[in-house]
């Protein structure tokens, strides 16, 4: 590492708190699949801020809008309207075929909405007693780091020290629809699953899975809660990774890609006789729906209402997860995906996730370990071909090394 890599880094060790362990690389400047370190070196970026940068850094058509958005207005809190959420809220809300959207910031913000949307909707809409609402979630969740998420996390690292934890929540193993059936009652609000796990390591459950669980949750009167934080958007080659399952849930969670790579932003899409039970001053963010937000989600509509984006990552997910495939048994235990995503075990008597990303990254690729040998490849979607293809390249030199 350079004297400028390091000092940035000790800068980093000493002033901030010590809640990530990121790989070595200070990035400078990003544009399009590639990002520039302090010393001029270029990585291809196969994470994509865990595809938060689904359409790519930089992309020209985001950046504009935000630029015009910020000679404006950025900021009207929700006391006053703006021109902007109106159109944005419309268009997120017909992309995804429902009634309304709760727009909100961060990931964890959206799921937390969601949980005190489908409370309300049990105590006012299903009859469900005070106080008695449960959800259920599935073993290996990830939906964020606040107290109430991490109430129903089975993650030691994210739960050790930080009770007493919110109740309310029962936990089933995922992918299991017997087992989830068995839990079903009368107290049961919604069923929250991401339709494919990503922080657990990119784990698809069998297909019939989700029409499952629609299945059921439907009979039952429960909501069916989709965290499409990070599938959605593009990354699974649809819009949702829902379409590709063939399920449409009550409420769909986004966040991540929603805002560009440029802003935070999330939010909850769903009908109006769920969304609806919300009343004015039961729920709010001061910069929720933010006019700088709404004009970044708006043209993020916009470039996923043409397909294109959706379109490129089924057909270049398809031929990595066919690169990747061939290197079973060569250092590669499995490869898990859908669309651009990928999930890579490294065979784990020969590294752990970390080293390879570190090598990976001395050979100029971005990706991160999830969960000890697992890597995670998630390129923005504006990647080509022959980009993939070197990453290939560099992941073999890598397992070659080893
Ligand atoms: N839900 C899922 C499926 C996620 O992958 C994440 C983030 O990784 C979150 C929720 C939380 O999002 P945020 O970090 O923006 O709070």
């Amino acid at each position: 590492t350079s004297s400028a890599t390091a000092r940035y880094i000790t800068q980093v060790e000493e002033y901030g708190a010590h809640n990530y362990h990121p790989l070595p690389v200070v990035v400078h400047e990003a544009f399009g699949a590639w990002v520039t370190d302090v010393d001029g070196k270029r990585y291809l970026d196969c994470l994509a801020a865990y595809s938060a940068v689904n359409f790519g850094h930089g992309h020209p058509v985001l950046v504009d809008a935000a630029r015009a958005q910020l000679d404006r207005v950025t900021l009207t809190s929700r006391a006053f309207h703006n021109d902007v959420l109106g159109p944005f809220l419309e268009g997120l809300a017909r992309l995804a075929g429902k009634d309304m959207v709760l727009p909100m910031n961060t990931g964890a913000e959206a799921v937390e909405s969601a949980i005190k949307i489908a409370r309300a909707w049990g105590y006012r809409v299903k009859g469900v007693e005070h106080d008695r609402a449960k959800i259920v979630v599935a073993h290996g969740n990830f939906h964020g780091r606040t107290t109430t998420i991490i109430s129903f996390s089975n993650d030691p690292d994210a739960r050790a020290d930080f009770g007493p934890f919110t109740p309310g929540f029962v936990s089933v193993p995922y992918g299991d629809a017997a087992a989830l059936e068995a839990l079903l009652d009368d107290d049961v609000v919604a069923v929250l699953l991401e339709p494919i796990q990503g922080e657990a390591g990119i784990i698809v459950p069998p297909a019939d899975y989700l029409p499952a669980v629609r299945r059921m949750t439907r009979e039952r009167n429960i909501l069916f809660i989709a965290d499409e934080i990070q599938s959605g958007l593009g990354r699974t080659g649809a819009t949702f990774q829902c379409d590709n399952a063939g399920v449409i849930p009550d409420l769909y969670l986004l966040g991540k890609a929603l805002g560009g790579g440029i802003v935070p932003v999330s939010a909850v899409v769903g009908d109006a006789s769920v969304l609806g039970v919300l009343r004015p001053g039961e729920h709010g963010s001061t910069f929720g729906g933010n006019p700088l937000a709404a004009a970044v989600g708006l043209a993020v509509v916009g470039l996923l209402e043409t397909g294109d984006y959706q379109r490129r990552a089924a057909e270049l997910g398809e031929h990595l997860l066919g690169s990747l495939r061939a290197l079973v048994g060569h250092g590669v235990v499995a490869v898990r995906g859908a669309g651009l995503w990928a999930g890579i075990d490294i065979d784990p008597a020969l590294a752990g996730g970390r080293e390879v990303c570190e090598a990976l990254a001395a050979r100029g690729v971005l990706a991160k370990d999830t969960h000890g040998s697992t890597i995670r490849l998630a390129p923005p979607i504006v990647v080509e071909r022959e980009e993939l293809d070197w990453a290939v390249e560099q992941l073999v030199a890598v397992l070659a090394e080893l």
